[in-house]
Parts: C-alpha cells; sequence; structure tokens
C-alpha cells in the first residue's frame, strides 16, 4: 500500500483525464453503462488539502498552513469567483502533491457513463491492500519510469453539488485576449522541429535563424516497443528539458491537459522551479478545471503571462496573427452538458503559414479534425505543401457529437501538388497509438508521403524531424 508518490491509506480528490477502452470494450451510447473499459486516468490530490475550501462543516485545527488560512479569509472575504481568491488558491494549491493514477476497475463497477466521463470529480478512498479488489497504480505527473506499488481503492461520485463546487474551485478566470500575445512570435516563426518523445508530443518552433521562439506541446510518456525507442524518447526529453531551463522569453501553447502533452512542465518545475521556462514567456492553454492547469498556472503566476482560451461553443474560436492561426475545438456545450468535457473535443491547435510559398503546417494535438475551422482546412487544400502533425499520435480518437454513428475521422484534405506529410509521435504501446487503421486512412485522404516518427506499418521511423516553412 502507499507507495513511492505516498499515496498511503485516506481520501483523496479524483479527477478524471480520459478513459481508455480495452480492445474488446464497447464505445459508449448517449447513455445507459457499460462494463468493460480498460483503464481510467485520475488526477488525484489528497482531499485533506481541498476539504477545508469546500466543506462548511470542516472545522480548523489551528495546525494549518498560512496559505490555507489566507485562502480562506480570502474566500470568505471577496467570494470564490474573486481574482484575489484566483490568486490566494495558486499559492495554496501551487505547492501540493498531485499524481497521476491509473485505475483498472475490472468488473466490479457499472455504473452510468457520467461517472467515467472525463471532466468529473470523484472520490477516491485507498483501503487496504487486500487483493482482488479494483487495483490501480499511481505514477508522478512528470515521470511514467517511477510506479508505485499497487494499491487497492473505492471510487465512488460526490454528492450532488460537491463536484460543481470542486470544479469552481479549481477554476482560474479565462483571460481571452491571446491574440496580442501572439504578436512577435507569429510574425517570426518559420520552422517546427518535431523530436521523438514516445507517445507525447513536443513541437519546438524556431525563426528562420534557427533560434527557438517556443513550443507547441511539451509530454512525453517514453515507454516504447523497443529498448532503444525508449532510450531516444529519454534522451530526446532531457534534451528538451536542458533546452528550457536556458531559454527564457518562450511562447509554449499546450493543446489540452493530458499528461502526454503537458508533463515536462511538471518536470521542470520539480527540477529548479522552472528555471528560465517563462521568465518573461507566454503561455496559451485552453481552458479547464483540471487540476493539472491550476499547477501549472500556479507555477509561472509571477514570471510570465498566462492566457486562457475560454470555451466557445458552437465553432470555437480563432486568435489570428501574422504567420499563425491558432484555434479552438470546441465540439460539446460546457454550460449545458458538463459530464461531456473530454480535452479533445476542447483543445487547441496551432495552423502555421509561409503565404508567399503557401507552405503550411498544422499542429493538430489530439484534437477531434472535424472541430477545425473550415478556412484552416481549406488553407492546406489548396497549399502546395503541408506537413501535418496527426491527431492523437497517429491513433483513433474521440469523435465529435456529430459524427457518433460515422467512425470515419474526418481527415484533412492533403494539398494536391504532394511533397506533404503526416507526423506523430507514439511509443507502439500506450493509449493504442499509432493505430494502423487510422493512419490508412490518413494515406487515404492522400497523406501519401507520410513521415512517421514510429510506425508498427511501412515506414521508417525518424527522431528528429525539421519542418522549414519558407
Ligand atoms: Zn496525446
Amino acid at each position: 500500500m502507499g507507495g513511492a508518490f505516498g499515496l498511503g491509506k485516506g481520501s483523496y480528490l479524483a479527477y478524471t483525464t480520459r478513459t481508455i477502452l480495452d480492445v474488446s470494450g464497447k464505445i459508449p451510447g448517449a447513455s445507459g453503462s457499460f462494463r468493460h473499459i480498460g483503464t481510467i486516468e485520475l488526477e488525484v490530490m489528497p482531499w485533506e488539502f481541498v476539504q477545508p475550501l469546500v466543506d462548511d462543516s470542516y472545522r480548523l485545527t489551528g495546525n494549518e498552513s498560512p496559505e490555507l488560512v489566507n485562502a480562506l479569509d480570502v474566500m470568505r472575504c471577496h467570494g470564490m469567483d474573486s481574482d484575489e481568491f484566483n490568486r490566494a488558491k495558486l499559492d495554496y494549491f501551487g505547492e501540493k502533491p498531485l499524481f497521476m493514477f491509473q485505475w483498472h476497475p475490472y468488473g466490479r463497477y457499472d455504473v452510468s457513463m457520467g461517472f467515467f466521463s472525463p471532466g468529473v470529480f470523484l472520490r477516491l478512498d485507498v483501503i487496504d491492500p487486500a487483493f482482488g479488489a479494483d487495483v490501480g497504480y499511481a505514477s508522478s505527473l512528470h515521470d511514467d519510469d517511477d510506479v508505485s506499488d499497487v494499491v487497492n481503492v473505492k471510487v465512488s461520485p460526490f454528492k450532488p453539488g460537491m463536484s460543481e463546487l470542486i470544479s469552481k474551485l479549481f477554476r482560474v478566470a479565462p483571460s481571452p485576449d491571446a491574440d496580442a500575445s501572439l504578436g512577435y512570435f507569429a510574425k517570426n516563426i518559420r520552422a517546427v522541429r518535431i523530436q521523438y518523445v514516445g507517445a507525447g508530443l513536443c513541437a519546438g518552433l524556431y525563426d528562420d535563424g534557427d533560434a527557438l521562439m517556443g513550443f507547441f506541446d511539451l509530454g512525453c510518456i517514453p515507454g516504447g516497443v523497443s529498448a532503444g525507442l525508449r532510450d531516444a524518447a529519454i534522451r530526446n526529453r532531457d534534451a528538451i528539458i536542458q533546452l528550457l531551463r536556458t531559454s527564457p522569453g518562450l511562447t509554449v501553447v499546450i493543446s489540452h491537459w493530458h499528461n502526454d502533452h503537458v508533463n515536462l512542465i511538471h518536470a521542470l518545475h520539480k527540477i529548479d522551479s522552472g528555471a528560465e521556462l517563462f521568465k518573461n514567456g507566454i503561455l496559451i492553454v485552453p481552458d479547464s478545471d483540471a487540476p493539472s492547469k491550476l499547477k501549472v498556472q500556479s507555477y509561472f503566476k509571477t514570471t510570465a503571462t498566462i492566457h486562457t482560451i475560454a470555451h466557445s461553443f458552437p465553432g470555437g474560436g480563432t486568435h489570428v496573427s501574422a504567420n499563425v492561426v491558432l484555434g479552438k475545438v470546441d465540439a460539446y456545450d460546457i454550460a449545458k452538458n458538463g459530464m461531456n468535457r473530454h480535452p479533445h473535443h476542447h483543445g487547441l491547435y496551432m495552423h502555421i503559414t509561409h503565404h508567399p510559398s503557401k507552405t503550411y503546417a498544422l499542429l493538430a494535438g489530439d484534437c477531434t479534425y472535424s472541430g477545425i475551422q473550415k478556412p484552416v482546412l481549406d488553407d492546406i487544400q489548396n497549399g502546395s505543401r503541408c506537413w501535418l502533425q496527426a491527431s492523437h499520435h497517429g491513433g483513433d480518437y474521440a469523435l465529435a457529437p456529430e459524427s457518433q454513428t460515422d467512425r470515419r475521422l474526418k481527415i484533412p484534405k492533403c494539398p494536391t501538388i504532394s511533397k506533404s506529410s503526416a507526423i506523430y509521435s507514439a511509443n507502439g504501446l500506450t493509449y493504442g497509438h499509432p493505430d494502423s487503421d487510422v493512419m490508412i486512412q490518413h494515406i487515404g485522404r492522400g497523406w501519401g508521403g507520410a513521415c512517421i516518427l514510429y510506425s508498427r506499418i511501412t515506414y521508417p521511423t525518424i527522431l528528429d524531424y525539421h519542418m522549414k516553412l519558407y
């Protein structure tokens, strides 16, 4: 029980980041239940850190930290929605441990789909380690090499109202003025470099003199079908971390809050509080209730400008500046359908353009392609060359609501003059990516020159890929 990360006996706040169906898993319908769930990923924080702020019956013991006492005072004085409390809770939660937890509910749980939906807060009790019950294992947010002991857990929903209150607690007020912050960066960006990082994404963004300007996503899950690939992912990850430690003033876009897109930020913070990362930098992120988002905001609250792009259903929205279109996918109305907060339906993508040569790079993150705005799709189709960072690491992904009966992925069409490539990084083990059928569908849409960082199928593995847009 309890492992290297301190998930000892006790109660935890758990936030569902994603569910991964096993191979025989049923695709869930709009309602009803299913049993064949493979893995549920949770962000987990000890309940004792959250309870004083949401539970009226909680009584102070006098041993509370100054940060908690301050947060409580500020909340009572200014309210949970106030700017004052937004700052106070970043101070408080920023230093609290947050774990990744994977849970395998083998058959014992038969509850509604809402229970398992991404974006839902649950209560997780770690109980005595008698095997035969539901088990999970914890890993740190920043390094999947460390896996603690198996723990035995009981998971239950919070009382009605409590989950909404906790969502509100973890929410940080959106700042929708990303347009202005794209400025210099958007004017000068000319090249993208994608390095192999296993089932993750790190796309370095460079100017025409090869100076680093920023990143689109910072995540790495080494794993891998061979020791060589695993080592390559770790080597690239460590090199990127070193680069980030010595590069102030970067613009970093996070497509969504899954660990494989954001865990390098947690790793950096662990090493030296981020060192140069985001010193005078800009962080552009999608709105979310994820505790991981709140922690990332807390790391850089005094050094960087953080823009949270709010949900805007229907159709998402775009921020356009010089050579960059930054878009947000919004496939569900969050206000009306809080249970369907699948991060792939609310993520950011980036379209980088060089209009004189009609050369483009579309970085899709893990976004559903059907949520990408039409002008961007038209642009690449009419270009002379495009690089597509294939969504979800070349794997199958959650479809937008209108596509549930049509499993085709609505993959963008490749430009007809085809020196164009689809690129992704995947380790061949994690989350079912890449998926050969999905990559065949990409090829069917014209991405014939697919260059793939790792593939089960016929393409060579490349560990470092440069795209120059001029
Ligand atoms: Zn991903």
